[in-house]
């Protein structure tokens, strides 16, 4: 069994963005030759999330919509008074900061329309994907 560690550099564009990572993920795992095991993905990030879904423009348009309705971003939370970005702490805490996924062949054993998607709540900013496979 073999243990690999990485990171993903990711760069946002804007304050809200979703960022489809799947690609980058598997050709790290093509890179550190992969098989069958676990990949771990971990962004080491409070204001930023992880979520396994589908890719289609409208959704993660929701996804983004859903997120600012159940964070509120204009409301005065009392983390605003040191640093105006209280809604994006609380999306992280909604949704999680991290994923585990099978690996299957050297691929993510994802369903058909599944896609690792990070969720940027307050950029534009260089984010971190760090990576663990475990496995053969
Ligand atoms: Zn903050």
């Amino acid at each position: 069994m073999r243990v690999v560690q990485g990171t993903l550099e990711v760069r946002s564009k804007t304050r809200f963005d979703v960022i489809d990572v799947t690609g980058e993920v598997e050709r790290w795992l093509t890179q550190v030759k992969a098989r069958n095991g676990i990949l771990v993905a971990y962004i080491p990030h409070t204001t930023a999330a992880l979520a396994i879904n589908e890719g289609e423009e409208g959704l993660l348009e929701d996804i983004v919509e859903l997120l600012k309705e159940l964070t509120k971003p204009e409301k005065s939370w009392k983390h605003n008074m040191v640093d105006d970005n209280a809604h994006a702490h609380l999306g992280n805490v909604i949704v999680g900061g991290d994923k585990v996924i099978p690996v299957s062949d050297g691929r993510l054993a994802l369903g058909t329309w599944q896609r690792l998607l990070l969720l940027e709540l307050d950029g534009p900013r260089v984010r971190r994907v760090n990576l663990v496979y475990v496995g053969e």
